[in-house]
């Protein structure tokens, strides 16, 4: 090679390399969208189909593809087979959440009857052609025995299913509860604190877990976040993707996030469960001061909540 080519090739060589670090250093987080216990159930001012469309309207828009895990006792009727082929037909990904949303961690729940719960949801999932065997447990409890928690993994493995866990936890739920009262007792109030409390909230606890996931992992994985189907989501969705987007997310298919084989980790903690990444931090046995138990819980918002005067 005489040595203006080998320069050439070198300097290209030191670019490429340059390049590929700036790529590596500001590729987007990834985040994907999971929504547990849809139900048909109205919220404030929305009926449940309004709920349903409201979703599905935003995800369409993204242009992206959740994962719906369904708990069967919640939409055991017409409307509640209606409601899960609308997110069927829209091509999202429909897991099973239980049929009873059973606390696998209560002494009155025993292996069997955790077990024989998961069965009785088959039919009323399986009838979807975008079913995936991902089971998520509900609260995500996993078991806070040794018995329990390799039972039930020895369980989903032998039925073929992997579990659908989340990395970033959250508790929509709190924020939706708290709004809906407000609605209840006043339905010309003003409900954007709500939508704001829930923006920050969210991002907070993305930040959150990407964060411990880059001292865990040494990386970001594809972040899949816990929604519910709810009259908050159905109204503040919208907002929650832009903001997301606005911070350089990028929405990713719930499919290519759970592709990740960090979701097939099975840790080694007791009591088991939380968000994925909280549990693999728990397992190093390195972030104890940090770690707080449950992971996430309606306790740590009440307060901020009741200081907004939400
Ligand atoms: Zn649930």
């Amino acid at each position: 090679m005489r040595r203006r080519e080998f320069l050439g090739s070198l300097v290209a060589a030191v670019a490429c390399a340059a390049a590929g670090d700036a790529f590596a250093e500001e590729r987007a987080r990834q985040i994907a969208f999971t929504f547990d216990d849809p139900k048909t159930d109205s919220g404030p001012g929305l009926t449940w189909q309004q709920v349903n469309d409201n979703l599905l309207a935003a995800l369409d828009k993204a242009n992206v593809k959740a994962a719906l895990f369904v708990t069967g006792m919640r939409v055991d009727s017409e409307d509640g087979r209606k409601l899960v082929a609308k997110w069927n037909d829209a091509g999202h990904l429909i897991g099973s959440h239980s049929y009873s949303h059973l606390f696998f961690d209560s002494k009155k729940v025993t292996l069997a009857g955790f077990e024989a719960d998961l069965l009785k949801n088959e039919p009323l999932v399986e009838r979807y052609s975008q079913f995936q065997k991902l089971f998520r447990f509900p609260f995500f409890k996993e078991g806070n025995t040794k018995e329990k928690r390799d039972g039930m993994r020895a369980f989903l493995k032998e039925h073929g299913y992997r579990i659908g866990r989340a990395t970033v936890d959250a508790s929509d739920w709190a924020i939706d509860g708290r709004m809906r009262k407000r609605y209840e007792k006043d339905a010309k109030a003003d409900l954007r604190p709500y939508r704001d409390f829930y923006l920050q909230h969210i991002w907070d606890r993305a930040q959150y877990y990407d964060s411990l996931a880059q001292r865990v992992l040494g990386r970001s994985p594809a972040h899949t976040v816990l929604l519910h189907h709810s009259p908050m989501n159905a109204m503040f969705l919208p907002d929650l993707i832009a903001q997301f987007k606005g911070k350089g997310w990028e929405p990713v298919d719930a499919a290519k996030a759970f592709a990740d084989p960090v979701y097939d980790r099975q840790p080694d903690i007791l009591p088991c469960g939380e968000s994925l990444i909280w549990a693999l931090a728990k397992e190093t046995g390195k972030f104890d001061a940090e770690l707080r138990y449950p992971g996430e819980d309606d306790v740590y918002e009440n307060p901020k909540m009741d200081a907004l005067g939400l």
